[in-house]
């Protein structure tokens, strides 16, 4: 085991705290105000060369792997972005250009991972939909048989960046359930053009991540070409879980980064106020274990994603290990905020300190992109050989 970085791994940190510098709490507090899209950032980002870390060298990506997009994400959200920041490799590399760059076709490949590399051009992920939430396979949306193609009908919920975007990767069935032997079949992966007659959406107001619109989306008889179809017709969903896992990685390494941010403004703080005396409150223990146990939760989710993104590059089986990452980090997240907030009194509620943005933001990666509950479910039954209880 080896838990030193290369040289090319540390340059690449570098590069995105610079970044992450250059974006600082500010920036992203301005953003979230005006619930404006973070362009500047994603084309500093894409400028630098990382978004496309992981993505083929042919395509004009640096051909690394999740290791390295684990410890981009890591760096730029402790830089300012916080979770949010995920989200943005969440949707392009992602949903973008891991569907494309494994499962599109050389045509789709040369189109638009360029693109997606350079930033001129995002995406986004359409699979929830409101009826079925969580149980994924019980979707209603539909892709019938249209000539050479298919028309989609259907309607999804909370789709991020749909309002940014310009083609989305749309995940429906393609064989209704009582012609599959199992639920899984029948579903197919396509990557459609938000811009086309039929497809219309509404953004949802929400709590957090406001510099990111969250979307419902409707299908109306929507057509698709025969050359959108992403993978195996009628076999997309194995190959989507491929998507999703490299997704956890990303998201629990926003959730390390938006954590030790959170430590370092709640430090900052607590070096310099003083209450009682002359002794800052950062002296005071009752203060000071709740950061110490928030900091060793964090290390732990961090090295636990670290081990799923590096078996993830070496072609080994990492769901159980980017679930348990993604609980954990999720959680330690969340208690590094709390924490934080905590620890500046009144003014962790204000939006001068940037901790109540933080708050805000990481608390929906409690349930999303998969819930607690769902991870838990998840371990009992395929870790600990437990009987599924739903
Ligand atoms: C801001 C935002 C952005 C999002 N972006 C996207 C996106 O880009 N693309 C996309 O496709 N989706 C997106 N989602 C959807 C997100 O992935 C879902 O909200 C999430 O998976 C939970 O589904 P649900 O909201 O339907 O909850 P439900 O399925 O209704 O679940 C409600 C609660 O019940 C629990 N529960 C359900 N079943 C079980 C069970 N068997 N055992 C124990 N507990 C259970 C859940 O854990 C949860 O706590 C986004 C959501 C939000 C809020």
């Amino acid at each position: 085991m080896d838990f030193n970085l290369s040289e090319e791994q540390t340059l690449i940190v570098e590069t995105a705290e610079r970044i992450g510098r250059e974006f600082g709490p500010q920036y992203w507090a301005d953003l979230d105000r005006q619930q404006a899209f973070p362009a500047e950032c994603w084309q500093a980002i894409c400028d630098a060369g990382l978004a496309g870390a992981a993505l083929p060298e042919a395509y004009g990506g640096a051909g690394q792997g999740m290791t390295e997009v684990a410890l981009i994400v890591e760096a730029l959200a402790a830089g300012g972005g916080g979770a949010t920041l995920g989200q943005l490799f969440m949707t392009n590399p992602i949903f973008g250009g891991v569907s494309i760059s494994k499962f599109g076709s050389a045509e789709m490949k040369q189109a638009l991972l360029p693109r997606l590399i350079r930033g001129d051009m995002h995406f986004c992920m359409a699979l929830t939909e409101p009826d079925s939430g969580t149980n994924t396979l019980a979707m209603k949306s539909f892709a019938r048989p249209d000539g050479d193609g298919w028309r989609l009908k259907g309607q999804k919920i909370w789709i991020t960046m749909v309002e940014a975007a310009q083609k989305m990767l749309v995940v429906a069935r393609t064989r209704k359930p009582d012609e599959v032997a199992r639920r899984s079949e029948g579903i197919s992966m396509f990557m459609i053009d938000i811009d086309r007659e039929g497809l219309s959406h509404t953004a949802i107001d929400k709590v957090g991540t406001r510099t990111l619109s969250a979307s419902s989306v409707f299908f109306d008889d929507v057509r698709i070409e025969p050359e959108e179809l992403v993978g195996t017709l009628h076999h997309g969903f194995q190959e989507l879980l491929d998507v999703l896992n490299t997704e956890r990685i990303v998201t629990t390494a926003c959730m390390v980064g938006a954590g030790r941010l959170a430590m370092r403004l709640a430090l900052d703080y607590a070096g310099q106020r003083k209450v009682f005396g002359d002794r800052p409150i950062s002296a005071y223990q009752g203060l000071q274990f709740p950061l110490a146990q928030a900091h060793a939760e964090l290390e732990c989710a961090r090295l636990m994603n670290l081990q799923s993104a590096w078996r993830c590059d070496n072609g080994l089986p990492y769901g159980s290990q980017a679930n348990v990452a993604k609980l954990i980090g999720s959680q330690a997240a969340t208690h590094a905020i709390e924490r934080s907030m905590q620890t500046m009194g009144g003014m962790g509620f204000s939006k001068e300190f940037h901790v109540e943005r933080l708050w805000r933001d990481a608390r929906l990666f409690k349930f999303a992109p998969i819930s607690e509950e769902m991870v838990l479910n998840y371990i009992a039954i395929h870790d600990l050989g437990m009987p599924r209880s739903y």
